[in-house]
């Protein structure tokens, strides 16, 4: 079953979720055969938990220690206890705004584990590094990462190339492959593994990617703040 997740980032308020969940709703007919995930700001994960519908919850991010003196901080727990099922940790608006870095999220996949959540792990090389035909490199020092996360445990990664995101220009079939091959041999020993891939992610060109060997699902962005645009993701993803 392929696995689509929404990354509204910092949009929608708890009202707008409230009409976005009930259009979203009304786009979701018969859909079996796909698991949808929304990740909202953290000011909307009640609301969109109130509304009960065929969605699982995922925090944005979360703190890398479980609890303390960190003003302004979300912890791994409070999005359990919200209901999360996940958690999106390592995207790179975080990497580079933030300037977190592989030692720290390695602690947050930590933190995430210890309240049950199942991290969505992102990677992806920069216009820069793939021009210089580091992807391969870069992928592996970033998976590198997970390196301490018993193989055991579910596990999704997001493949997002830092120059598809947000940009309208997504990685093609030959390049997403390339990638995901090349991931998912460095994460041989994992047992439940998902790669996702994620940038510039359409209703359009869902279905081609979704379609694609060894993608198990998409991780959606701006797209997803539309929810009949999101619903067609969805229903695109059933017939893949
Ligand atoms: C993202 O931010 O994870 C993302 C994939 O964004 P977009 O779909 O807007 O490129």
């Amino acid at each position: 079953m392929k696995l689509v997740v929404a990354n509204w980032k910092m949009n929608l308020t708890a009202s707008e979720t409230r009409a976005y969940t009930a259009a979203f709703r009304k786009g979701l007919t018969a859909l079996e055969g796909v698991e949808i995930v929304l990740a909202p700001p953290f000011t909307a994960l009640a609301a969109a938990a109130a509304a009960e519908g065929r969605w699982s919850l995922a925090g944005q991010n979360c703190h890398h220690r479980s609890s303390g003196a960190f003003t302004g901080e979300i912890s791994a727990r409070m999005l359990a206890d919200l209901g999360c099922r996940y958690v999106i940790l390592g995207h790179s608006e975080r990497r580079r705004d933030f300037g977190e870095s592989g030692e720290l999220l390695s602690e947050k996949v930590a933190r995430a584990r210890e309240a049950g959540l199942v991290p969505i792990f992102c990677v992806g090389e920069s216009l820069g590094e793939r021009e210089a035909g580091a992807t391969e490199e870069v992928l592996e020092r970033q998976v590198a990462d997970l390196a301490a996360d018993p193989a055991g445990m579910p596990l999704v990664v997001a493949y997002e190339p830092v120059w598809a995101i947000g940009t309208g220009q997504r990685a093609d079939g030959g390049q997403i492959r390339g990638a995901h091959g090349r991931l998912r041999s460095l994460l041989a020993v994992r047992s439940d593994l998902r790669i996702l891939y994620g940038g510039s992610v359409t209703a359009e060109t869902s279905g081609e990617i979704l379609g694609l060997p060894d993608v198990d699902g998409a991780l959606v962005g701006g797209a997803s703040l539309d929810p009949a645009g999101f619903a067609r993701i969805a229903r695109a993803a059933i017939q893949r």
